[in-house]
């Protein structure tokens, strides 16, 4: 059983406290650390900036030894942010370079955060990478290639941090970042290596989540649907008959924003959403619903 929670809403009114607006601190995630991979750019930068317009300490890791100019950007973007109230210390976002797919490096990179912050309590396990071949000849090197960033990256991240987490005694939150090419195939797309890694993700955040439930850590994953990043733009870029098609295929009749994801990576990551674990939350303008 975890600590109980103090009363809010209803239980706190017939329990006659003071009235008390609650439900925006939910979301609230001051002095909380977040490891965010892939964070420098895209879904993962735009993610890590929210945490920490929230309050939280954001690093996000990505391949470049340097950040890129879009980082740089919103890292001076968010340091500039008003104050979230008097005596309340602001969030930041801090770059690490780092590859999710060496095991031992993601684990030290939890270890180092923990010896600097404290504490971690959010993993933003994001990094991903997206290719296409014909099923029929899909070469072994690069089938495999994509499952060892888009699987084991994932899941290093997440041992990374949950170890940490659960060293600590921290009821953190582990979001995986998979896809709607988790549960469906996308039409016209010969992604067979992409489609079979985010499955896996979705049943890796279920897995983990039925073995940290015990100790208090959620784990769950997000299944966005087609996002306008550089990731999808590289693409676009090169097949130009394809940015309508994609359009046309949910019923909002558009692309996603990484910043229409901002909201729900806040729920799953804070005090919000303490009930959720094991969940595939889905975010794609409609698509699946057609
Ligand atoms: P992006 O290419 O803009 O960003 C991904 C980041 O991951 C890049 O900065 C890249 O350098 C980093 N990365 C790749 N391999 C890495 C590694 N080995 N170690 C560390 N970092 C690594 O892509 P995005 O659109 O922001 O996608 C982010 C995640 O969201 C991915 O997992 C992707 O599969 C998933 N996703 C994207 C969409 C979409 O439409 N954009 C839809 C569903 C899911």
């Amino acid at each position: 059983m975890s600590t109980p929670s103090p009363l809010v809403g209803v239980a706190a009114a017939l329990a006659s406290q003071p009235p008390t607006r609650t439900v925006f601190s939910q979301f609230s995630l001051t002095g909380k650390v977040a490891l965010v991979t892939g964070g420098g750019r895209g879904i993962g930068l735009e993610v890590a900036a929210g945490f920490a317009e929230a309050g939280a300490t954001a690093y996000c890791l990505d391949l470049s030894k340097q950040p890129d100019d879009d980082f740089v950007t919103a890292q001076k973007f968010v340091a500039q942010m008003p104050p979230l109230a008097n005596n309340v210390k602001n969030g930041r976002i801090e770059y690490i370079s780092g590859d999710v797919t060496d095991q031992k490096q993601m684990w030290k990179v939890a270890e180092d955060i923990v010896a600097k912050e404290g504490r971690l309590d959010i993993c933003f396990a994001n990094a991903g990478i997206l290719a296409g071949a014909d099923c029929l000849e899909y070469s072994a090197e690069d089938f495999t290639k994509i499952l060892n960033v888009n699987v084991n990256g994932v899941l290093y991240t997440a041992q990374a941090a949950g170890r940490q987490m659960e060293k600590l005694g921290i009821q953190g939150s582990i979001i995986l970042t998979a896809s709607m090419s988790g549960s469906i195939s996308n039409q016209n797309q010969k992604w067979v290596a992409y489609t079979t890694s985010k499955s896996a993700v979705i049943q890796m955040a279920r897995s983990m989540a039925c073995e940290l439930g015990p100790k208090g850590i959620r784990v769950n994953s997000l299944s966005p649907g087609y996002i306008y990043t550089k990731m999808t733009k590289a693409f676009l870029d090169s097949h130009t008959d394809l940015m309508e098609e994609w359009c046309s295929q949910n019923p909002l009749g558009r692309l996603g924003r990484p910043d229409e994801l901002r909201g729900v990576c806040l729920w799953l990551a804070s005090d919000a959403s303490t009930f959720c674990t094991g969940s595939d939350i889905i975010v794609d303008g409609g698509h699946r619903a057609w």
